[in-house]
């Protein structure tokens, strides 16, 4: 039988990685779109050892011929926008680009397929950003967007569109509304891989405590294995929709950094300082954290915890994985990779 084609924007990026993973095993042809200027060159890729198995285009998303002559060629059956700027606190300083990178080029995509790919299956990636500081306990499909950064702004406009060209054109377009999912290749600046790196490198090299802003918002982060697959369900979904894709808990940051204390074997004191707390271990006396001004936003996004039964009853989907085993998980990542400084495998 001939091998299906699948095209991921964003390959480099953590989603892209693990999803281009789970597709190699479903056996398509897996092609990715890089960018010479990419920040992470392939480490992802070379550490889940899929580099080779992958085609790789070199380009930007926002060319619009350059795009559209890439999917005339290759015809994919699948395609997956995972390309973005997706990095909340840049979009603030960042605003154009961001909107570039988040809103136009998937005009440009949409239009693409629209013209000269119309079979080809579209999948948006869309974000619990957009909800912003939601009044519901929780968010599904009917929740209202309320986005507050231009990072969500960019987003919501992109998924605006998802749905206009699915509705008006008839196109199998699809977006995955997914809650934060983290692993050990999530990108550093994020607050997760930030907590966790930084304590393994405290407890093994003596490293300095790790700077955190907020402590009191709450997310409703799940692990990516799961969500890749979440995304394969619902762009394959006979029907092209919306899904909210989630965990359906919530956890504050400060519960997430005590959570990462325990598994790597501190006791966190959190004591007040001058202006800001911070934290010791009780047994070493090691500070381990120090709340700093600088990692504070303008506008914080408070508490976010998905509700899941659409993708429950309609895709059958839910998240095999919970928070202590996600932290478990990223944890060992981060002592094989201090205990394995020359490997290069690790990213
Ligand atoms: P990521 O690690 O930041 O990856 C994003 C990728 O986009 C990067 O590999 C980057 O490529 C690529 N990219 C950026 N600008 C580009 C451009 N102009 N042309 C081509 N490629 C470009 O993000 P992620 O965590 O994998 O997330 C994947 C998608 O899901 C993003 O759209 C994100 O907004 C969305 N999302 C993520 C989460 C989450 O919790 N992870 C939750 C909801 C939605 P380079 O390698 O070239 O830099």
């Amino acid at each position: 039988m001939k091998k299906k084609i699948a095209f991921i924007t964003g390959i480099n990026g953590q989603d892209g990685s693990y999803l281009a993973n789970y597709l190699l095993r479903k056996r398509y042809i897996v092609y990715g779109l890089s960018r010479r200027t990419s920040n992470y060159k392939f480490q992802r890729l070379k550490y889940l050892r899929i580099f080779n198995k992958i085609k790789i285009i070199y380009g930007d998303i926002t060319e619009y011929e350059f795009f559209s002559n890439i999917v005339k060629k290759i015809k994919p059956d699948l395609l997956f926008n995972l390309a973005a700027q997706s990095f909340v606190d840049y979009s603030f300083d960042n605003k154009f680009t961001t909107y570039e990178v988040n809103t136009k080029a998937v005009y440009n995509i949409l239009e693409t397929i629209k013209n000269f790919s119309k079979n080809t299956k579209f999948y948006q990636a869309s974000t619990s950003e957009m909800f912003g500081n939601s009044k519901e306990k929780f968010q599904d499909e009917n929740t209202e967007f309320n986005p507050i950064s231009p990072y969500a702004i960019s987003k919501v406009s992109a998924h605006d569109l998802v749905r206009i060209y699915r509705n008006s054109f008839g196109i199998h377009a699809t977006s995955g509304i997914l809650f934060n999912h983290e692993s050990p290749l999530r990108g550093p600046e994020f607050v997760t891989k930030k907590i966790i790196s930084s304590l393994v490198r405290i407890k093994f090299k003596n490293d300095r405590p790790v700077k955190l802003g907020n402590l009191s918002s709450y997310r409703d982060w799940g692990y990516v294995e799961d969500y890749v697959e979440a995304i394969y369900k619902i762009i394959n979904c006979s029907k092209a929709d919306d899904f909210v894709i989630g965990t359906g808990n919530t956890t504050s940051i400060m519960n997430f950094f005590k959570l990462a204390c325990k598994e790597i074997g501190f006791d966190p004191v959190f004591k007040n300082g001058r202006k800001y707390k911070y934290c010791i271990d009780k047994k070493s006396k090691k500070k381990i954290m120090q709340i700093n001004k600088k990692f504070f936003r303008d506008k914080e996004l408070h508490y976010l915890k998905a509700k899941i039964s659409k993708a429950n009853n309609i895709l059958k989907w839910k998240p095999k994985t919970n928070l202590k085993k996600l932290i478990k998980i990223m944890v060992a990542y981060e002592i094989e990779k201090i205990k394995n400084p020359h490997d290069e495998n690790f990213y």
